[in-house]
């Protein structure tokens, strides 16, 4: 493969008057003009109505000045503005949904590469296949689909990207019954560091769709994927409330585990929130927030959720037969969180790590905190470990441990409680979904892959990528070539 820039473009005249990442791009001899001239997208420089709404991202806290925001509209855009960093030396980031945890998603005094433009969307239905462009959120994608009575599995929210997601596993409603959002992508467009648009899917380019589906942003910009559908009209799925003692809950997942396939469940255990279906008696109690969805006849999903109705008297039933897209809930528009998190996968929930799990919870006075618990298995347990470079396919219940915070101060005490809830619930290997980790460092990221798949993902990077130019993310760096290689 060829690392030359077929189209070697340079950016030398004023730059933008704006903040300190406006001078660094001015630094650079870049021109905002030029690149308006040069690319069929929106360019936002710092000093634009409108950039510091470009540069928020999903997650609190976080105020980062990139020195151009670049919104793409095409794949053409796309390698430009690869290009562009490469030249520069400027730092990328790429941003699909804005919803990465760590908050890669915007660079301070480097590129912002948004492809929130780009949400083009063609079902061709009879073949039960999509092409979707990597700027739409799975909430789009799942209310366009099920005008066809189709789906593919996202994740639970529907604000969240379908670039980010995809690229790091995609764990969500449909998981037991089709696996990973990635066991349906069939074929990738993806920009590489060399400026090229490639197709990565089973035949051509491999090694680097294997690396796609796991591996996160670290092999190129994904610029359109396409997926497997499947037929998914009416659901049973909905909220269950019930309370939060170590019984219920180690109840609540052996009934998850023992579900067919076609329920797949997220039980957050948390302090109930003054929310209007929650009697007022319970807020501030533990509950088991749960969502369910049962993808397969209305009559089979009844049968499904009853073992879980009949775990205790409900706080709230909500489970009823709905259109698959309502299981993503209203959300609020201007919401950023300032939360800690951890993520982590067990084995085995009974009574005793559901008492763990309620002390600590209840150890802790955060105004939001929760533990997350995702019953995995089914479809995505199938799938071999080594088929895609997310490998996690044995790990039976996913956690995701969480606790909002206020300031600095208020950060480090969370923080502490956060790990050692974690240190509490540890059972065996410190393995981590890629999705769900926060700014945690080199080794967390290891966390995220067993030893084989990483040596894989640094070779497979160091082909497609070997001076890391795609850096802000969970970072993989290009395995050290040896000469001859
Ligand atoms: C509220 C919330 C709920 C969530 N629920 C789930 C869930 O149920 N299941 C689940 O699996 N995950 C879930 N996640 C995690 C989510 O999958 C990751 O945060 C994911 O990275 C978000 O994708 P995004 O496109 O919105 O984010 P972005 O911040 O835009 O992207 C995250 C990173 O992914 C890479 N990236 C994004 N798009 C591209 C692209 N087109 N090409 C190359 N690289 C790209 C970049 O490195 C980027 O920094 C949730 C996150 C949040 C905040």
């Amino acid at each position: 493969m060829s690392l030359e820039n077929k189209n070697p473009k340079t950016y030398r005249e004023s730059g933008s008057k704006g903040g300190a990442g406006a001078s660094a791009f001015a630094r650079e001899g870049i021109s905002i003009a030029q690149l308006r001239a040069e690319l069929n997208g929106r360019v936002i420089a710092p000093d634009d109505a409108g950039y510091d709404q470009a540069r928020t991202v999903f997650i609190g806290g976080i105020d980062r000045r990139p020195a151009v925001i670049i919104r793409a509209a095409d794949a053409t855009d796309v390698a430009r503005v690869v290009s562009l960093a490469r030249e520069t030396g400027l730092e990328l980031a790429v941003r699909s949904g804005g919803h990465s945890g760590a908050g890669h998603s915007v660079s301070d005094g480097g590129i912002l590469l948004d492809l929130t433009d780009m949400r083009a969307l063609h079902i061709d239905a009879e073949r039960r296949t999509a092409w979707a462009e990597t700027g739409l959120t799975a909430g789009e994608y799942t209310t366009a689909a099920a005008a066809y009575g189709l789906a593919t599995g996202f994740g639970d929210t529907g604000s969240v990207g379908i670039g980010g997601l995809t690229l790091g596993g995609g764990v969500g409603y449909l998981v037991r019954k089709y696996g990973l959002t990635i066991d349906d992508l069939l074929a990738a467009e993806v920009v590489t560091a060399d400026g090229q648009l490639l197709r990565a899917d089973a035949r051509t380019n491999p090694d680097l769709f294997w690396a796609m589906r796991g591996g996160g942003g670290n092999f190129g910009v994904a610029t359109r994927f396409q997926f497997r559908m499947h037929e998914v009209s009416t659901i049973v799925g909905g909220i269950l409330i019930l309370p939060a003692t170590p019984d219920v809950i180690a109840a609540f997942i052996a009934e998850a585990q023992a579900a067919p396939e076609e329920l797949s469940t997220i039980a957050n255990i948390m302090p109930a929130p003054p929310m209007p279906f929650v009697p007022v008696e319970h807020h501030g109690q533990l509950i088991v927030m749960a969502l369910l969805a049962y993808a397969g006849a209305v009559e089979a999903g009844e049968r499904a959720v009853a073992p879980f109705r009949a775990i205790a008297t409900p706080i709230a039933d909500m489970l009823k037969p709905m259109g698959y897209p309502e299981m993503f809930l209203p959300e609020e528009g201007d919401y950023h969180p300032t939360v800690v998190g951890h993520t982590m996968f067990v084995d085995t929930i009974d009574r005793d790590v559901a008492e763990t799990i309620v002390e600590h919870l209840q150890a802790s006075d955060a105004a939001v905190r929760v533990a997350q618990l995702r019953v995995l298995g089914g479809a995505m347990a199938r799938v071999p470990a080594e088929a895609t470079a997310y490998a996690h396919r044995e790990r039976r219940i996913m956690v995701n441990l969480a606790a909002f915070y206020d300031g600095p101060e208020d950060r480090a005490v969370r923080e502490a409680w956060v790990m050692d809830f974690a240190a509490g619930l540890r059972q065996g290997d410190s393995g981590a979904y890629v999705n769900f980790l926060g700014d945690e460092g080199a080794a967390r990221v290891r966390d995220a892959y067993p030893r084989p798949t990483w040596e894989r993902l640094a070779a497979i990077k160091a082909r497609y990528d070997p001076t890391n130019l795609f850096r802000l993310n969970q970072n993989i760096p290009p395995a050290i070539q040896t000469p001859g290689q």
